[in-house]
């Protein structure tokens, strides 16, 4: 190895711009190949687009759930009319979402350039050498005219993210059988979306198109939606749902689509035949791990096609490090991020702390949004986990009355002994902020009682983070009295 750490990193999505970064800042020489550009599937197919979606969701549900309650009225013919007085212009929407993620990724892409980065567009994967005598790998690079040139590298990062699942009977077309990385190309709003599959996909995008107007139909092939989160938390969720007029359809598994005209049926493996405009498949993802010469190179993929990789991201390959969605470890941008940093500070011999996925902190952004971290409720009952738990109502909090929120609720978990705060859940608008403070406790070990006596905003709704923190002192109290 020279002087100067060559890095060759492979996938420019969260999990590998954030490594790029972080290894010029250490003096690493770093060339990134991504095949798409920049930010990857996260910034330009994924996370920032469905996000930006449902900002404008957001908008319509915050209106049409509280206006009447909040003495709202609408002017002229609209408050006569039989359907909603607002509505959406999805192609606007649509052209708004790609022009921010495209945006999104020029900016990245300038920032990690202005790093010091080499930015190659192409296919990436290692050569068929192995490591050679001087431990260095090499990267074949295919540009997207088909020319290749090879790269030499002393430490290599994979990070190419995953793709949507596909079934052969229900394959997309684009136009109205469609993945969600197609969703943004529809002009016009569907007048009856079904979505297939009930994970946080199908859930963050059938709770949106419901707000957008369309009429939805959820099919989930499980007892409820968002199977593997918070069952307090889904229960809220998939009461909302129906409330809300959305047709969720439990315990049925899509065996196919099939375009009929300008529509699509579906059928269920109940026998059933549902129709509507459109149909968004969201039953999960494959990692993009095929065809890279990995398994060649030593690197050991489990049976779902995911790179093992331990908790400073490094795989069965010396000198080869895997980051994100690849890995499968949990599927999520920021853990993406973490991964690609501790990748490099591991490589490039700086302190490192191993990945802890206790203290992640994540969120369903549907309306309600569902914020998690720390130990879960299937931890507990499980027995992963002793704690003692306490879930508190929104109903009851002063802001959320005034502000017409009548669904969620806080949920925190301590351990029985000591009070330290393992674990939390918030059920509410804009739960992606309300979970920090319960996010700071988790990973600063703190007690309930710390929690509680810290002041909170009167009237707001994290002060029911701080009534769950007194409560839990109580309970805990009470157990360990009896
Ligand atoms: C609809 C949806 C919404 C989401 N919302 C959120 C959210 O709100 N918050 C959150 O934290 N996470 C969210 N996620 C998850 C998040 O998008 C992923 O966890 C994140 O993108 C993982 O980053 P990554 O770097 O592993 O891969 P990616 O972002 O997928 O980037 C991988 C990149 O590698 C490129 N690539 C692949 N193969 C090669 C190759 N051979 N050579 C060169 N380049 C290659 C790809 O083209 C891509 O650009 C969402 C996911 C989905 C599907």
């Amino acid at each position: 190895m020279g002087d100067v750490t060559r890095i060759v990193i492979i996938g420019g999505g969260p999990g590998g711009y954030e490594a790029a970064l972080v290894a010029a800042q250490l003096g690493a020489e770093v060339t990134v190949v991504d095949r798409d550009g920049l930010g990857g599937a996260s910034v330009l197919t994924d996370c920032v687009p469905s996000k930006t979606l449902i900002a404008t969701a957001e908008v319509l549900t915050n209106f049409d759930s509280s206006y009447q309650e909040l003495g709202i009225t609408l002017d002229g013919e609209a408050e006569d009319r039989a359907e909603r007085a607002i509505s959406v212009d999805l192609g606007k929407v649509n052209r708004r979402v790609k022009r921010l993620a495209i945006a999104q990724s020029h900016d990245i892409t300038q920032s990690v350039t202005r790093a010091g980065v080499t930015v190659l567009r192409g296919k990436g994967r290692l050569g068929a050498g192995g490591q050679a005598a001087d431990g260095s790998r090499e990267v074949v690079v295919e540009g997207p005219d088909g020319s290749t040139q090879s790269l030499r590298a002393d430490t290599v990062l994979i990070s190419t993210g995953v793709h949507p699942r596909e079934a052969p009977d229900a394959l997309p077309d684009g136009e109205r059988i469609l993945n969600w990385t197609q969703m943004y190309d529809i002009e016009e709003l569907p007048a009856e979306l079904i979505v297939v599959g009930s994970g946080v996909t199908g859930a963050e995008f059938a709770g949106a198109y419901q707000a957008l107007g369309s009429k939805v139909t959820l099919v989930s092939s499980r007892d409820r939606v968002l199977p593997g989160e918070d069952p307090d938390a889904a229960e809220v969720l998939e009461d909302v749902f129906r409330r809300r007029g959305m047709n969720v359809m439990s315990r049925r598994r899509a065996e196919s689509a099939k375009r009929v005209g300008d529509r699509v049926e579906v059928a269920l493996n109940t026998g059933e035949v549902i129709s509507g405009t459109h149909c968004l498949i969201a039953i999960g993802s494959i990692p993009n791990t095929a065809d890279m010469g990995l398994e060649e190179a030593g690197v050991k993929l489990n049976d779902w096609g995911q790179i093992v990789v331990d908790r400073v991201s490094r795989t069965s390959a010396p000198g080869v490090y895997a980051a994100g969605d690849c890995t499968g470890v949990f599927m999520l941008a920021s853990v993406a991020a973490m991964q690609g940093r501790i990748a490099m500070y591991h490589a490039l011999g700086d302190a490192v702390q191993p990945l802890n996925l206790k203290t992640i902190a994540s969120n369903i952004f549907t309306d309600p949004e569902i914020a998690t971290v720390g130990y879960t409720a299937a931890d507990v009952s499980c027995g992963k986990m002793d704690a003692v738990e306490i879930k508190l109502p929104l109903r009851g909090n002063p802001r959320a009355k005034m502000q017409g929120i009548r669904d969620g609720f806080v949920k925190l978990f301590c351990r029985p002994g000591t009070g330290i705060v393992v674990g939390g859940v918030v059920v509410a608008p804009r739960a992606s902020e309300l979970i920090h403070s319960i996010s700071l406790a988790v990973d600063n070990s703190l007690t309930v009682e710390q929690v509680a006596s810290a002041f909170t905003v009167y009237p707001s709704l994290s002060g029911s983070t701080a009534e769950a923190a007194r409560q839990l002192h109580i309970r805990k109290r009470a157990e360990s009295e009896s």
